[in-house]
């Protein structure tokens, strides 16, 4: 693919801009070009129009683009990557607008077309809200036909937990409340430069039409974030802060009291949240 493209290799790109890693902002870089292909299948990147966040000097941009992004919004926080990513936007003539600026505040609208698929190696320490910001619009089905990203291990386990599981809690209530997630791919520390400390794992999460049980997405959120905030107490405990007639409503959304959160399954949440709305 390298030979494709007419870039040079990604440890001469990053040597010619001096892209030496800041752990500030979270930076793994890929290199294996290959590898950044096969996350591009794996996101369904050919014709789609892509919005990538964090691609550094490009590695997964490359991978977007070669396997046939009908356009890619890459938005990168780091001023040091642009010039790079300006050489990619070369090769791939008007199919790549390169951002300077923070994910976080970036609107893709203005950009591309939806739906988009998000198809990201997100900067770790971001990666979490990002993801709770796109499962959680107002409405529903959202500007994003899927999201393929890549996350430490441990929060790709947190993501596809089931009820019952150390894993399970607030990301897994909101991701599979709206949304299909699996992991895909799972990486060893060595595949980034420099290595992380732990592994990775890539998790495909596609929208779903409309979501599986009504509920206000801010109710539900609240209701997950303070239910799973201590989630070894019963839940009349832990879910104190909604009031006093905490066992009432527990209730009437077929709940136990006396049950932890971690047990609750997503359906169990959703009848919480609208009983806590309706109040
Ligand atoms: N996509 C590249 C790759 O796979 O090699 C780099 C991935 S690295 C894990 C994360 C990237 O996100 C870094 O380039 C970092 O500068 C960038 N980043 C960090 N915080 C960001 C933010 N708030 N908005 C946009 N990019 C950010």
């Amino acid at each position: 693919m390298t030979a494709n493209d007419g870039l040079p290799p990604l440890r001469a790109v990053i040597a010619a801009h001096e892209l030496r890693a800041r752990k500030a902002l979270g930076q793994n870089f890929l290199l294996d070009l290959n590898l950044t292909a096969r996350i591009a299948r794996l996101g369904g990147a050919a014709g789609a129009q892509v919005l990538e966040v964090g691609p550094g000097p490009g590695g997964l941009t490359r991978g977007l683009l070669a396997e046939g992004a009908a356009h890619v919004l890459a938005v990168e926080k780091d001023p040091r990557a642009l010039p790079a990513l300006a050489e990619i936007a070369a090769a791939y003539p008007g199919r790549l607008t390169a951002l300077e600026g923070d994910a976080l505040a970036v609107d893709p609208t203005a950009h591309l077309t939806a739906p988009w698929k998000v198809i990201a190696n997100l900067p770790y320490n971001v990666g979490t809200e990002l993801l709770v910001r796109w499962l959680t619009p107002p409405d529903w089905p959202p500007p994003w036909s899927s999201l393929t990203l890549m996350f430490q291990r441990e929060v790709a386990q947190r993501i596809t937990a089931m009820p019952g599981s150390k894993a399970y809690g607030r990301l897994a209530v909101l991701a599979q409340w709206r949304a299909e997630p699996r992991i895909v791919m799972s990486l060893p520390p060595e595949a980034f430069l420099p290595p992380p400390k732990v592994h990775s794992a890539v998790v495909h999460l596609a929208a779903l039409p409309a979501p599986r049980f009504p509920a206000d997405p801010v109710v539900l959120q609240r209701v997950v974030a303070i239910g799973f905030n201590q989630r070894r107490k019963m839940l009349r405990a832990a879910l104190k802060g909604l009031g006093p007639d905490v066992e009432d409503r527990l209730r009437a959304a077929g709940l136990r009291p006396t049950d932890r959160a971690e047990v609750v399954p997503l359906e169990g949440w959703c009848a919480l949240a609208r009983v806590v709305a309706d109040a």
